[in-house]
């Protein structure tokens, strides 16, 4: 059997094994190659012989510190805009803005969920090269196509304004992870703009209609989550209903 090609490759340097091992396992579930190394300086060393798609590298590490060794990468051509997400524990959150400081693309605070930091990484790559298999999103029976700006669940159609389109695609793109109106606002509308968070509401409102229309599929993939905001449900489309 063929492997899909061009599997991203993904490092992990963690000294916690229980978490390496997680990350592993819940990374190669998502599609991607996945190496963990223990220590900052076998990272380093490893780094200058082979690059990977995207480091996930921890603050605290034997050897050379996760925040020094970003700097170092930073430093280095081949390096230099690889795509990096810190991890770091509660205690240090403050330090986040040294952690952005020394070049690092993103940034999680242990602990947190896995399927959170499985979208990052996802969203991240996305970043990095727009281009990398990433003009469909699939989830279950529903297709968004970046390129011709269709959705599908199934083989309807689904007729969605620009706005919903866009609202899907930032939700899907990141299932799982839980955006707040506010947040949605900033990353769909603009900083500038001037809508509320009702409106936030009324667009999802049209979007779970149109999802809905014309097809026997009762559940519905966006959850929303009280208090909070809105999220893609990163179990749709597994089975289990
Ligand atoms: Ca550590």
């Amino acid at each position: 059997m063929a492997r899909p090609a061009a599997q991203p490759r993904v490092l992990v340097v963690e000294d916690e094994e229980a978490l390496s091992l997680l990350l592993r396992y819940n990374l190669e579930a998502s599609g991607y190659q996945t190496e963990i190394v223990a220590r900052g300086d076998e990272a380093e060393e490893r780094l200058r012989d082979d690059v990977p798609d995207l480091l996930v590298l921890d603050w605290m590490l034997p050897g050379v510190s996760g925040l020094e060794l970003c700097r170092r990468l930073r430093l280095r051509t081949q390096t230099a805009s690889l795509p990096i997400i810190m991890l770091t524990a509660r205690g240090e959150e403050h330090e986040r803005v040294r952690g952005l400081g020394v070049g690092a693309d993103d940034y999680v605070v242990k602990p947190f969920s896995m399927p959170e930091l499985v979208a990052r990484v996802g969203a991240l790559l996305r970043r990095a090269d727009p281009g990398r298999g990433a003009r469909k999103l699939i989830r279950g029976d529903l297709t968004l196509d970046r390129e011709t700006m269709r959705v599908y669940r199934g083989d309807e159609d689904v007729r969605l304004g620009p706005t919903e389109f866009r609202l899907l695609e930032h939700l899907m793109g990141q299932a799982g992870r839980v955006f707040t109106r506010a947040q949605l606002i900033d990353q769909i509308w603009g900083r500038e703009s001037e809508i509320d968070e009702r409106t936030v509401d009324v667009h999802m409102g049209r979007l779970r209609k149109a999802l809905g229309n014309g097809t026997t599929e009762t559940r519905d993939p966006i959850r929303t989550v009280r208090g909070a905001g809105y999220s893609f449900d990163e179990t749709y489309g597994r089975g289990a209903a």
